[in-house]
């Protein structure tokens, strides 16, 4: 356990909640102290502690975000890696993975020095990822090494997919050596092109150029086989098709050392919302058809998905209110995101699988766990509930029933798609390093 992060100054009591143990739910009280879980009883000391009501809810490990656009450097008037971590907090998350899609493009271990320090002073921690090539511009490998010496352990040029099988191998064969994660965006340009929507009749009636899930499915393919060739550990960002799925779960079974996460939107959300025209729902991969999400949803909740991560996407105004086929892609998801994966669980059962693909899953494959060399400073995340563990929680309420508000969200964007939805649950607390940065659902900090 690290003791150079930052703590919660005062004890802090979790009480009423039903907690989930590696035994399963339980009726218990916690104290946290100094930043760690002290004690997980039927009742516990409650002296000198700030007492936290978790009636009717959930406790479970704070969550863990694979996929997060910050923005931050160059894109700060979409995010900050303040306000994105604020709004990660409100989701839920203790953690998130900021992608190197910003500008400069995180590819050096100068910019990662820099975005880790931002993330130093945020509500909650802020891992890194590294570009696999320069500039992500898909022709020179970055140097992985001297990013990888800063503890970052995920790589991608996330945006694009490296569309060179040639140097996709390079860098497996490179990784491989580091021992770090290559996360890969799947789509081949030559068969997306300028696509706007998912191919198909509906995209041809409304008139707009289609980008097919054959661009995700061949790219899968190729890494997949890239991977196995190579014994690189890869990670499939935001799949988005049945046929991906399958291809992933095949390859799972060969033994391919392969993860995927799917995204909430591309659990609920289907092309015929592009019908609209309205560019809050235009996104890469692009939201597909209706057999393709319950493929999704079914594979959820066979617990065959690794992790649910948001592709939270913060557009400025001026780059999301343009036509459909010229607005830029990606929607937020951060605040939202518990809420939607319960929903697509089914909304029933006893939680467990939703911490699973939240947060002990992607915790694993971010190696932000208790026994991973993490970032300097960051404590341990997706651990059990337990005495002993970082207080990385998140009280989690499936009785809530709160309806978005664009206007109301910590993201400095509004580019969500599900204004005026009515959501199945939602996050009461946050508590990170034992401190409370979500209370009753508002920011503390
Ligand atoms: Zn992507």
């Amino acid at each position: 356990m690290s003791t150079t992060f930052e703590v919660g100054a005062s004890p802090l009591v979790l009480r009423g909640g039903r907690v989930l143990t590696d035994a399963g739910l339980v009726d218990a009280e916690l104290r946290c102290e100094r930043g760690v879980i002290t004690e997980l009883a039927a009742s516990v000391d409650h002296a000198g502690a700030m007492v936290l009501d978790a009636g009717g809810a959930v406790v479970g490990p704070g969550l863990v975000d694979l996929h997060t656009h910050l923005r931050e450097p160059g894109g700060e008037e979409a995010e900050t890696v303040e306000t994105g971590a604020r709004a990660g907090a409100l989701g839920g998350y203790s953690a998130v993975v900021a992608m190197p899609n910003t500008t400069p493009a995180i590819d050096s271990a100068a910019v990662v020095a820099q975005v880790l320090l931002l993330g130093a002073s945020a509500p909650i921690d802020v891992a890194v990822a590294g570009a696999i090539t320069v500039g992500r511009a898909g022709a020179v490998l970055a140097p992985m090494a001297e990013m990888a010496a800063l503890g970052v352990s995920i790589f991608t040029d996330d945006g694009t997919g490296v569309q060179d099988a040639g140097l996709m191998l390079r860098a497996m064969q490179y990784a491989r050596g580091l021992g770090v994660t290559l996360a890969e965006h799947c789509e081949d340009e030559s068969l997306a092109g300028a696509g706007c929507m998912n191919a198909g009749s509906l995209a041809s009636r409304l008139g707009l150029p289609g980008r097919s899930g054959l661009s995700e499915e061949v790219m899968v393919s190729r890494d997949l086989a890239l991977a196995e060739a190579s014994g690189c550990r890869l990670h499939l960002l935001h799949l988005s098709t049945a046929r991906s799925l399958e291809l992933c779960l095949a390859a799972k079974r060969r033994g391919v050392d392969v993860t995927f996460e799917v995204t909430p939107h591309h659990l609920h959300l289907a092309e015929d919302l592009c019908a609209s025209y309205d560019p809050v729902f235009k996104v890469h991969p692009p939201l597909r058809s209706q057999a393709d999400i319950d493929a999704l949803v079914v594979a959820l909740r066979a617990g065959e998905v690794d992790a649910v991560a948001t592709d939270h996407a913060p557009h400025p105004p001026q780059a999301k209110d343009r036509p459909f086929d010229q607005a830029a892609p990606g929607m937020l998801g951060l605040e939202h995101a518990a809420a939607l994966t319960w929903e697509a669980l089914g909304a029933e059962g006893d939680g467990r699988m939703l911490f699973e693909v939240l947060s002990r899953r992607p915790a694993r494959i971010a190696r932000l766990t208790e026994d991973s060399a993490r970032p300097g400073g960051q404590s341990a995340h997706g651990g059990e509930v337990r005495a002993g563990e970082d207080a990385n929680l998140c009280v989690f309420d499936p009785a809530a029933r709160p309806v978005v508000d664009p206007l109301a969200l910590a993201s400095r964007s509004q580019n969500t798609p599900y204004a005026g939805r009515t959501l199945v649950g939602a996050i009461r607390h946050t508590v990170v390093r034992g401190e409370i940065i979500v209370r009753a659902s508002e920011a503390q900090r």
